[in-house]
């Protein structure tokens, strides 16, 4: 059965898409069939998986306003076993487009409905922000990876993000839940990095994932070259993380099904 996974939170810069990206990647390695779905505006997730947006002919935009079919946007990448449906800037309006249209909040959902079964999973990429596109993210999941990033403030936002979670929950009737919290951008040089893992342990307990990934530098490169860190630099300790990721990620979804 596909799941269906939005990488969400509010806050920008945390590592959302950086996350999507390589564990999607890592996973698709693994063998698992992998739909990518960028649904930020700026498109980094297109980008960073070797799109040039300038060619592409349909993106998301036209799935949610034109109703044009999943599988005929939908696009392969150069990584076996996983494909995008990627996101133009024109995304950006369609959060105001969408807000007279009916069923508003799951167009997603229903986009999503025609290509579902070819997947083992579906990421969705979010924007930063707790709007429309983000609502039609959460509608269309069965539950939510949340990064959260090792830094002062790291759990401000988050009673934000829990009450928009449970608003889709209970008004669009979907059994939402947390896959997982994913700390990034961790320093062991510093006490501070210790000190937010500890804090949002406290706060989500089992949620958060053992794997933790680091603050490397090959991570941040690695989109600028439209690779992901396995095809960039599969030695580096950022590789070595989101691989490990992928691999608690997968035993810990086998072990709820
Ligand atoms: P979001 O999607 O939440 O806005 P991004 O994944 O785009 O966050 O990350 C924000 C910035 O931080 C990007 O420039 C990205 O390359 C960089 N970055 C993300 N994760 C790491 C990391 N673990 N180490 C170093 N840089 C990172
Ligand atoms: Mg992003």
């Amino acid at each position: 059965m596909t799941k269906t996974i939005s990488v969400f939170n509010q806050k920008g810069g945390v590592g959302k898409t950086t996350t999507n990206i390589n564990l999607s990647t890592y996973l698709a390695k693994m063998g698992k069939k992998i739909l990518v779905v960028d649904a930020d505006p700026q498109g980094n997730t297109t980008s960073g998986l070797g799109i040039d947006k300038e060619i592409l002919d349909l993106s998301l935009y036209d799935g949610l306003i034109n109703e044009e079919a999943c599988e005929d946007i939908k696009i392969k990448t150069h990584f076996e076993n996983l494909d995008l449906v990627p996101s133009k800037p024109e995304l950006a309006g369609a959060e105001i487009e969408m807000t007279a249209m009916k069923d508003r909040e799951i167009r997603l959902r229903k986009f999503l409905e025609g290509c579902k079964n070819k997947y083992d999973f579906i990421f969705i990429d979010c924007p930063p922000s707790l709007g429309l596109i983000s609502l039609n993210a959460l509608a269309a999941s069965d539950s939510i990876l949340v990064p959260i990033q090792c830094e002062y403030y790291a759990l401000e936002g988050v009673s934000q993000l829990m009450n928009t979670v449970n608003l889709v929950k209970r008004g669009l009737n979907n059994p939402l839940h947390i896959e997982g919290i994913i700390m990034t951008m961790f320093d062991g040089r510093t006490n501070l990095s210790l000190q937010v893992v500890d804090e949002v342990c406290g706060y989500f307990g089992e949620q958060v994932y053992k794997t933790v990934i680091p603050r490397n530098v090959r991570l941040a490169e690695a989109p600028s070259h439209g690779l992901s860190i396995v095809e960039y630099d599969d030695r580096s300790k950022g590789a070595e993380a989101y691989e490990a990721l992928a691999k608690e990620f997968l035993g810990r979804t086998e072990m709820k099904q």
